[in-house]
This record gives C-alpha cells, structure tokens and sequence, in this order.
C-alpha cells in the first residue's frame, strides 16, 4: 500500500504541491488528472523517489525510506516503477531489445544464470504481447505501440509492486492506446499491481482507475470513484466538469 501525507513541493520559492494526501491500496489504480501544470508529474516524481520532497511524508506499508534500511530501500526501489510517455527516448538508441530487458538485472540482488535470466525475460515479452518478435533486433526498429509495450515489460521483469505511468499512453494512435490499455487491465490483475496513472483522456482513465483524483494548482480539488462498468457518478466540483465533461 502507498500512503502519502501533507506532502509539500516548491521550485524557486513557488509552491508547486500543497499538502497533498492520498492512500492507493495493492491492486488498484488511481488515476491522476489536471491541466498542465498542475503538479501531476511531481507529484509521481516523488512517489518514484526522483527527487526529494520539502515536507510530508510517503509510506509504503507503512514505512517511510528513513525508516528502511539501507537494503530495503534497494528493495523498496525495484517495488516502484515508471512508465513514461516518451517510449523511445526512455530506450538506448544502441540497444537491442535483449540489452534492454537486461539492464534491469544489473540491480537486482538475486543472480541468474544466463539460461534463467533468458527464460525469464521471455516470459515477460510473453506477457507483453512480444514474445515473437527476435530479441536481436535493435529497440528503435519497434513501433510506438510496441516500444511501450518494452517498457512495460523493463518495469515488469523488476516485479514492482506500484507502477507510475506518466501519460505512458498519450501520443499513440487510438487503437493502439485500447490495446495497451487492455494489457494494463490485464497485468493489473494477474500481478498484484497498483497504478498511479497519470492522464489526460478521461475515456482512458475510465477503463483503468478504480479512483480518480483531479489536481488543480498543487492542489487534489476531488476524488471521484469509478463503479464497476466504468461508472463515474456526475462530477460537481468546476475542475472536474471542466476535465471530465458534465
Ligand atoms: P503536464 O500535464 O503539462 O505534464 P503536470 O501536471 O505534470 O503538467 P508538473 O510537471 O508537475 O505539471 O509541473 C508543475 C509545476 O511545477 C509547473 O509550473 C512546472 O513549471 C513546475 N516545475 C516542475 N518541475 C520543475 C523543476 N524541476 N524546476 C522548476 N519548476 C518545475
Ligand atoms: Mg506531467
């Protein structure tokens, strides 16, 4: 579980978060929504652990990093993934698909042994939905659809336990955003994942989040539950109906 208090940011002496507060249990996604500039990305850098907050705290089961030895905040760093919506810039232009979904071993504590460290990388491929595509082949020869899809499998062969996507789907043509929408569905059940899912298409947020939060100014300015068959009841608060429609 991910709980976040009172958390506080600025830059330059501009208050960029303002006592944000959210809980996001194992195995549910929150979806993130707000205009431009309204903290959405800062906010998830913070969670990720990217940079530092000025005040507040995060909780993951209960623990802050300072109350985690310095082994469990390796661990805690594996358990906590992104996903951005640049696909091809978060890939080495050099890199073959294999290279790719290897880096991640790099920093993992368990040691594999190539046969193992193969088939598990495979597996992941499999999942993705790439399985049959040659791991030779150089990462940027991919699709937009489907170099996202290599990300997700680079976060997922790390096995986290929360998955920040940063508007991971925006930029892509309709029918692959579905598609890799249903992947996300699909992943969320099989593995024990929760999302943190930064988006600005409600139709999108709609088919992944149990919860959405709408960020005005630093700011949650409403939370708004998602019903099974993808409900959302009537959205009151100006924000919300701005982003959502009424
Ligand atoms: P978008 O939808 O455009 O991605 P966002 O909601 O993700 O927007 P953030 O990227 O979190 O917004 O930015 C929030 C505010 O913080 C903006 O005013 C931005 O200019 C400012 N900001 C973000 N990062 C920095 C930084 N490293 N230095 C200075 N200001 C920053
Ligand atoms: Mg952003």
């Amino acid at each position: 579980d991910l709980k976040i208090e009172n958390l506080t940011k600025s830059y330059n002496g501009k208050t960029v978060l303002k006592s944000v507060n959210l809980e996001v249990k194992s195995s549910t996604c929150l979806g993130i929504m707000g205009e431009s500039g309204s903290g959405k990305s800062t906010l998830g850098r913070l969670v990720v652990g990217l940079e530092k907050p000025d005040g507040g705290q995060i909780y993951f089961d209960g623990k802050t990093v300072k109350d985690r030895t310095r082994l469990e905040r390796r661990q805690l760093r594996k358990k906590v993934q992104v996903v951005f919506q640049n696909a091809y810039g978060a890939v080495n232009p050099n890199f073959t698909m294999r290279m790719v979904m290897e880096e991640p071993f790099k920093f993992m504590d368990q040691k594999l042994d190539k046969k193992d460290r193969d088939d598990k990388i495979k597996k992941t491929l499999d999942q993705v939905g790439l399985g049959h595509l040659n791991l030779d082949e150089n990462a940027r020869r991919l699709s937009g659809g489907q170099v996202q899809r290599l990300c997700i499998a680079r976060a997922l062969i790390q096995e986290p336990e929360i998955l920040l996507l940063d508007e991971a789907l925006s930029g892509l043509d309709y029918l692959v955003q579905k598609q890799l929408l249903q992947l996300l569905v699909h992943i969320k059940e099989r593995h024990n994942l929760s999302y943190l899912f930064i988006v600005h298409d409600f139709l999108l947020a709609y088919g992944l989040c149990d919860q959405v939060i709408i960020m005005d100014q630093g700011e949650i300015v409403d939370r708004l539950d998602i019903q099974e068959g993808h409900e959302i009841k009537k959205p009151t608060h100006p924000m919300s109906v701005k982003l959502l429609g009424d």
